[in-house]
């Protein structure tokens, strides 16, 4: 009997109660601008921003349209701008490479390991070559955390700032800290497929007043920036609000709203990802041909997502997997196709950069299978995913073998 799986891989949870609760409210009193608030009122967005500064430990936290928006923030506020170059990691998603598109920058790709992380000796090298980009945009794909004591260490000795990916490792650690604290600004997004969900959203953070006094003026805060709770002091402002355009992308009450709840209850809902996450690791361990991606103890990952390598297969093995799975009802997104689709498009699909081939990047690339993980599937899901992935898997290895 071949087991044919049903669930849905794009469909999330439903919006807490309270949260639908709350966004009623605003509806009602139809007050959805940030600024637009009541005698001694505070707006829903002011304190979604105070709670998740809070969250993660940050002196200051800033509530914006999307993580590309957030993103794009971050750079403008360590000033990059037309000309610059930006280190990023070649394995990550279009919207990163566009945001330093956004602000006529160039990015500089790294090497990706088979851990699915930034090469640090690739990162090493290049911080060390003449006219070296002063900026690292490091995104934390698909929830892989790199050795970050290492990579402070080389950004740090080579006075390179280092902003913070983290659309997938909202509530993850390395070695305690949680990610998006090592850098001097995080950017976070709560579009529908991320850790929290507001259809669309972002959300950045930084313990230094002077960037988050630029980005708050950046995100079209009308100079209102005093209704902010988890913003720095007014001298910040002072030093920055003549000098520092007003690019607006604000977030609104309603997002903020449906938000709120969702942040109270992330540490349970990572909790409940990485079961699942553990389940499909469990059934896909020793699977001949299949390289299971090992996870350093130092990282307190959360994977909404799984990832695999069929490394040094053939593509059309590969596509084989991905047909065969498909008919059985497991989607699998795969890196190595080369025309980009859904959510995995490769560096080279980036031309309006100008990118050398990137030799090691390519074979880990064309190995990576990626599924989401969504909270409605079950551990009995999950279970059953995995038992269809190997079947698959290992029909299609021995038939190459
Ligand atoms: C989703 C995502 C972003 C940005 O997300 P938006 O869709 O702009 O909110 C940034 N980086 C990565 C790796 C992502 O997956």
């Amino acid at each position: 009997m071949t087991e044919r799986f049903t669930g849905n891989f794009t469909q999330q949870e439903p919006i807490p109660d309270e949260g639908i609760a709350a966004a009623l409210d605003v509806l009602r009193h139809g007050r959805l601008h940030r600024y637009n608030v009541a005698e001694g009122e505070v707006s829903q967005t002011a304190l979604l921003e105070q709670e998740f500064a809070a969250l993660m430990g940050s002196k200051y936290a800033l509530a914006v349209a999307s993580g590309g928006y957030a993103i794009a923030t971050a750079l403008r506020a360590v000033d990059v701008g037309p000309g610059d170059r930006v280190l990023t990691n070649a394995f990550t998603l279009a919207p990163v490479p566009g945001a330093i598109a956004s602000v006529g920058a160039a990015p500089v790709f790294v090497e990706v390991t088979e851990a699915l992380t930034i090469d640090l000796d690739d990162l090493a090298a290049k911080v060390a070559e003449p006219d070296a980009p002063k900026v690292l945009l490091l995104s934390h794909m698909r929830g892989h955390i790199c050795d970050m004591d290492r990579l402070m260490e080389i950004t740090d000795a080579a006075g390179v700032t280092v902003i913070e990916d983290c659309a997938h490792t909202m509530g993850a650690r390395w070695n305690g800290t949680l990610s998006g604290r090592h850098g001097a600004m995080a950017a976070y997004s709560t579009q529908t497929y991320k850790h929290a969900n507001s259809g669309e959203g972002g959300l950045l953070i930084s313990d230094d007043p002077d960037l988050m006094a630029r980005a708050i003026v950046l995100s079209g805060s009308y100079m209102l920036y005093e209704r902010h709770l988890a913003g720095p002091p007014p001298e910040a402002f002072e030093r920055v609000k003549y000098v520092t355009p007003n690019i607006s992308g604000r977030m609104d009450n309603l997002r903020a709203a449906i938000l709120r709840p969702q942040l109270a209850g992330l540490a349970e809902r990572c909790a409940a990802w990485n079961a699942r996450y553990g389940v499909v690791e469990l059934g896909l361990r020793d699977t001949p041909g299949l390289t299971v991606i090992e996870r350093p103890a130092k990282e307190g990952y959360v994977m909404s997502s799984f990832q695999f390598l069929l490394l040094d297969w053939t593509e059309g093995d590969v596509q084989d997997v991905v047909r065969h799975c498909a008919e059985r009802g497991v989607e699998l997104k795969w890196f190595g196709g080369a025309e980009p689709a859904g959510f995995t498009s490769r560096y080279d699909s980036w031309r309006y950069a100008d990118v050398p081939r990137m030799p090691k990047t390519d074979r880990v690339l064309r190995g990576i299978l990626d599924l989401r993980l969504p909270l409605t599937f079950s551990l009995g899901d999950c279970a059953q995913i995995a038992r269809i992935i190997r079947d698959v898997v290992l029909r299609v290895y021995q038939r190459a073998a």
